[in-house]
């Protein structure tokens, strides 16, 4: 058990509350070496939308304002900077194979009282498909939470299959699988779908979204078009690179 909420609503289709702390623990999974590897090569195909070239990282603005990046670029990656907001592609995606690479802080962050972060307040981001729908990024290295809100979770909706996180401060690979929503006029058609590979451990299997994220609540789909790869800022450095694209033919034909 895990601190949670229980005066939030019930997921559809479950017996559990959004963020439930009473809903089983993932088992945890040690991934193999990937995240000892230098950055994957993407395929020949793919769009890179971040190298850590400054110039990538001009494929990113601010999801409030569309203003310029104002995260960390250094190193090879971009790091959240507390306050920077939430950034977004330019570009829109519909369905989409999507690479990145997340690392959280070395050390876990302290709050005011000078005590250790725990759960959702320790290496907290997100990687938001369409940006509406997260994929939760999360230091889950020996810190328990909600299992909804896990890394690797479908934030609110489906806890991760398994936790394959790696080590604190170490790099995380994440291959998404996305498949989007599909509208006629205010009728949602077909749901999104994700598929998610956690440091090459499959943690959602072609997992049917119930909506948009939200928190502590649950939401209905509203109609949207292609929408930009959004990356969460939630106050903790978590640090990105080799992030890049494949968009799989099916959408808007
Ligand atoms: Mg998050």
């Amino acid at each position: 058990m895990a601190a949670g909420y229980t005066d939030t609503p019930i997921i559809p289709a479950t017996n559990w509350h959004v963020h439930d702390g009473e809903r089983p623990q993932p088992r945890v999974v040690t991934p193999g070496n990937l995240s000892d590897l230098p950055p994957l090569t993407p395929p020949s195909d793919a769009m890179i939308l971040f190298d850590g070239s400054t110039a990538s990282a001009e494929n990113w603005v601010s999801h409030k304002d569309e203003s310029p990046l104002t995260w960390r670029v250094e190193n090879g990656y971009m790091e959240v900077v507390k306050g920077g907001g939430d950034v977004k592609t330019k570009q829109q995606f519909g369905d989409i194979q999507l690479h990145v690479e997340w690392a959280a802080p070395f050390h876990i962050q302290k709050d005011d009282e000078g005590n250790d972060r725990i759960g959702q307040g320790r290496g907290n981001s997100g990687v938001f498909l369409m940006g509406r729908y997260e994929i939760q990024v999360l230091d889950n290295w020996n810190n328990p939470t909600y299992a909804d809100g896990q890394l690797g979770s479908i934030y609110g909706e489906y806890p991760p299959l398994v936790n394959a996180a790696a080590k604190r401060g170490s790099w995380n690979i994440y291959d998404i699988l996305w498949t989007a929503p599909r509208f006629d006029g205010d009728q949602l058609v077909s749901p999104a779908y994700a598929t998610v590979l956690l440091n090459g451990v499959v943690v959602q299997n072609h997992a049917e979204l119930i909506g948009p994220t939200g928190h502590k609540d649950v939401y209905e789909y509203k109609p949207h078009g292609p929408g930009p790869i959004r990356l969460q800022d939630h106050g903790n450095p978590v640090r990105f690179r080799n992030i890049w694209v494949r968009e799989l033919r099916g959408y808007d034909e």
